[in-house]
């Protein structure tokens, strides 16, 4: 694996795509800069080495040229992030975009132009990589929120580098979180899947069931499971086309000798909503016109045991609608469970959407190994799959 490590940047032109696609309020403020601090340490490296930056990013989804999705909106913000001046370039290709990198002097910064001002971007169009390459001498790859797409900035252009492109220390640690949890961790390995439904997280139970001791099962894809077996889940989410496929996946692992732990008992409700009348009862005694919709308190000890056993932990999915206070319980205290086990030396990653959203919500950001910053690109991971933008770099 190519890093910054393998490259001297002294006078030279870095061409990082980084994922600088923040959220921007109608004043046109960045409301929130977690995207620029990630790919702080990279750039700085780069700097402090003596070489110089420019930076390439898409903003949104813009449909050609749309002056709200420009990123001159965010440069004040990077130079505040970076604590150096940002030039810009208002386009990412062309004439003006040459001059500028041309120009670019060591221990300087150049943001290039929202890149999806191209349609040729998405299209993963080959002389539109090339444009892009002939700005910078290095290409470095910061950006995995956008590893699972062959777009030409994140993937295509790398062909245009042989020998001269690698990753950038964010991507870096993506990489070695999954591999931690997927090839080298420490056993007992235990994954958690929590979220909405069974169906989009067949494919990563697939292909973690060969990887892992303990799966953990959460959230509303639970009942499916529960009503496979015969339960009662009164009015809980299920997919009833799914019950055969649950019932393989519970056989599958006995086979694998991957321990399935499934909900003891729910809290259960009267009504999808925060307001509702509440009740306890067990996982498989759910009433019509009730539905669950957090763990229980016994499922919240039996989940922490097993935790609290466990050397490393993949988390993916919320364990209840934590979005309501009332349901919020069973994920908040799964996150006290692994930020205990963590601190006793543990690896804890928490990847993919909605599980990450709950992890910052409820302050265990800092106290789980490693929060991953791209949802589709983590999800795509777990499945297996090779992400485009980092096979480019490993070719
Ligand atoms: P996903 O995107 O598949 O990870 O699903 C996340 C969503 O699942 C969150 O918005 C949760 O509110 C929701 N969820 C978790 N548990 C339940 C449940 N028991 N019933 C319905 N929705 C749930």
């Amino acid at each position: 694996m190519y890093t910054l490590n393998d490259f001297n940047f002294k006078n030279k032109k870095a061409l990082i795509r980084v994922d600088f696609n923040v959220p921007i309020n109608d004043a046109f403020e960045v409301t929130d800069a977690t995207r620029i601090n990630s790919g702080k340490p990279t750039i700085i490296k780069i700097l402090e080495d003596g070489g110089s930056c420019i930076l390439m990013s898409h903003l949104g989804r813009p449909k050609g040229k749309q002056e709200e999705f420009s990123l001159k909106h965010i440069v004040n913000t990077v130079e505040d992030v970076l604590g150096v001046e940002v030039l810009f370039v208002n386009d990412c290709i062309g004439v003006e975009a040459e001059k500028a990198a041309k120009n670019l002097q060591s221990g300087q910064i150049l943001l290039l132009e929202n890149l999806r001002f191209h349609k040729e971007e998405e299209q993963g169009d080959k002389a539109f990589a090339k444009s892009l390459s002939q700005l910078g001498d290095i290409y470095v790859n910061d950006a995995f929120g956008t590893a699972h797409r062959a777009h030409a900035s994140t993937t295509i252009i790398a062909q245009f580098f042989e020998g001269r492109k690698c990753f950038g220390k964010l991507l870096a640690k993506e990489i070695e979180s999954i591999d931690k949890v997927m090839q080298t961790g420490e056993k007992p390995v235990t994954a958690i899947l929590g979220g909405a439904k069974v169906s989009s997280k067949i494919t990563i139970i697939d292909n973690i069931l060969d990887k892992i001791d303990h799966l953990i099962i959460g959230g509303g894809m639970t009942f499916t499971f529960i009503k496979a077996q015969g339960g009662s889940i009164g009015n809980s989410l299920v997919e009833d086309d799914k019950l055969e496929l649950a019932g393989e996946i519970l056989k599958k692992a006995d086979a694998k000798n991957v321990k399935i732990h499934l909900p003891v008992d729910a809290v259960i409700a009267d009504a999808f909503s925060n307001d509702a009348n509440i009740k306890i009862c067990k996982i498989n005694e759910i009433t019509d016109g009730w539905m669950g919709l957090d763990i229980g308190p016994n499922t919240e000890v039996l989940f922490a045991d097993i935790v609290s056993i466990s050397k490393t932990i993949l988390w993916n999915g919320p364990l209840g609608v934590f979005e309501m206070p009332n349901f919020a319980n069973g994920t908040i205290s799964l996150g006290h469970a692994i930020a205990k086990v963590t601190e006793k030396g543990a690896f804890s990653l928490v990847g993919g959407g909605d599980s990450v959203a709950a992890v910052k919500q409820f302050g265990f950001e800092d106290k789980v190994s490693y929060v991953s910053t791209g949802g589709g690109a983590m999800l795509e991971s777990l499945e297996g799959k090779t992400l485009p933008g980092i096979a480019a770099i490993l070719n």
